[in-house]
């Protein structure tokens, strides 16, 4: 059980250093408490004291680790019921399923065309994690040989899903050396189960009929000292399913709940009949509160969209994605190549360089920092001011590789270019377009 804010202000120093951050050692205890700061704030704290507050200052979802690789992923560390609270912190992880059935072709061919379903948007590359082997059949080796394939062959990471022990052990002799998910343990294995997920150090699922019938379970593994828990509550009824999701998120959060502070698991692929209706559903899980969702295949069509929600979902509310300042060479330019200059918001960024690269202009973009700010928002609040954009000019690097005196500003930073003018004597100040739909045209007519 967490402590309260007050059993926490007994083990603090009590001097009200205020180096916190906050005026007294009370103040920084009740933020501890209900997850608004971090231990680490305080740098008085005694060993002795730490130990005794792990507790306190971990997040009430634990985080867990699944997979190994560059499709590793974390899922759980989360500390609020609303993004806007604060911010969510780790995505929800895709996977999709395969029997144990499966033919060796079918499933060479699934891995391949689920492989190429991969996304570069804001300098992020958008993909699925991982594929589920669902015993089908009771055969450990047929079981075990799919999950080599997958773990070998691939770099997705693996959700053994089957309730046999005997079958799940092949599975993670098969392929634990990817660190898969063991899914699942219920009240008659968890003894067995829980063993091998502790000898082998793997994130496990427990699974039950309701959210209280999963304390006593997770009750066992933390006995064991075994703390990669994800909770699956056993509902295949999307209704019954969501108010499941929502009553362990409360549970854990606002209640204080460790014994439901895991994250989750859904199945959209055993709630439909038809991919459509799963992605949808999955749609569901990914914003209310599940931590991976199974789905029965990968498609363009559906995952592209789940994808990008789940970046919208899982990108900090309260800190605009940026890119670093500096010079960004477009289409092999040289030293007579035009030179624009924009913000640093990545949005911005993406859509300016991604016309430019369209135009097959070559080209130089210097981009500035604008604390993530849009050009027009940048401007009203000062970050994009003629004096910056002339200081950065000068720093940047720009006169080093081109010729070049003519400085193309975004339309909507018209307002600026005198000032650009007084900082760069000699140089020309162009106004580009407003939209960026239209940099191609304008790039074109400058060299033709
Ligand atoms: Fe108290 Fe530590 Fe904060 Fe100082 S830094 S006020 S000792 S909690």
């Amino acid at each position: 059980m967490a402590l309260t804010g007050i059993q926490i202000f007994k083990l603090l120093p009590k001097t009200n250093c205020k180096e916190c951050g906050v005026p007294t050692c009370l103040a920084f205890a009740m933020n501890l408490a209900s997850g608004k700061a971090e231990l680490d704030s305080c740098p008085y704290v005694s060993d002795e004291a730490r130990e005794q507050l792990a507790e306190a200052s971990a997040p009430p979802i634990l985080p867990v680790e699944l997979g190994n690789g560059v499709r590793k992923a974390a899922v759980g560390g989360e500390t609020v019921l609303c993004r806007h609270e604060k911010t969510f912190f780790n995505a929800t992880v895709f996977a999709a399923a395969v029997g144990s059935d499966i033919a060796d072709a079918d499933l060479e061919t699934k891995l391949r065309t689920w492989n190429a379903f991969q996304y570069e948007r804001v300098g992020l590359n958008l993909r699925p994690e991982m594929v589920a082997v669902k015993d089908v059949s009771g055969d450990k080796d047929a079981f075990a040989k799919v999950a080599k394939t997958i773990a070998e062959t691939s770099e997705f990471n693996v959700i053994l899903m089957t309730e046999n022990v005997d079958v799940m052990k092949a599975g993670v002799e098969a392929c634990g050396f990817k660190n898969p998910l063991m899914c699942a343990a219920t009240a008659d294995t968890i003894d067995e189960m829980g063993a091998i997920a502790k000898e082998k150090d793997l994130p496990i699922v427990v699974k039950a009929d309701s959210p209280e019938a999963l304390e006593p379970l997770t009750d066992k593994l933390v006995a064991l000292g075994h703390k990669k828990v994800i909770l699956d509550a056993g509902s295949r009824d999307v209704k019954q399913a969501l108010e499941d999701q929502v009553a362990m998120r409360r549970s854990a959060l606002k209640n204080g709940n460790r014994k439901l502070g895991f994250p989750t698991i859904t199945f959209p692929c055993e709630m439909a009949s038809s991919l459509e209706m799963e992605t949808l559903i999955a749609g569901m899980f990914v914003a209310k509160y599940g931590s991976i969702v199974v789905l029965s295949d990968f498609t363009g069509e559906s995952i592209f969209p789940l994808l990008l929600e789940r970046l919208n979902i899982f990108t900090d509310p309260q800190r605009p994605m940026t890119v670093t300042e500096g010079l960004y060479p477009i289409n092999n330019p040289d030293e007579n190549s035009p030179i624009l200059v924009t913000t640093n918001f990545a949005l911005t960024y993406f859509i300016v360089s991604g016309e430019i690269e369209g135009s097959k202009v070559p080209t130089w973009l210097l981009i500035k920092d604008s604390e993530g700010l849009s050009v027009l928002t940048a401007w009203a609040a000062g970050k994009f001011s003629g004096d910056d954009v002339g200081m950065f000019v000068k720093k940047c690097g720009i006169m080093d590789k081109c010729k070049s005196t003519e400085l193309i500003i975004p339309g909507y930073a018209a307002a600026i270019a005198g000032d650009v003018e007084e900082e760069l004597p000699g140089w020309k100040i162009t106004v580009g377009p407003r939209e960026a739909a239209h940099i191609p045209a304008f790039l074109k007519s400058k060299i033709a």
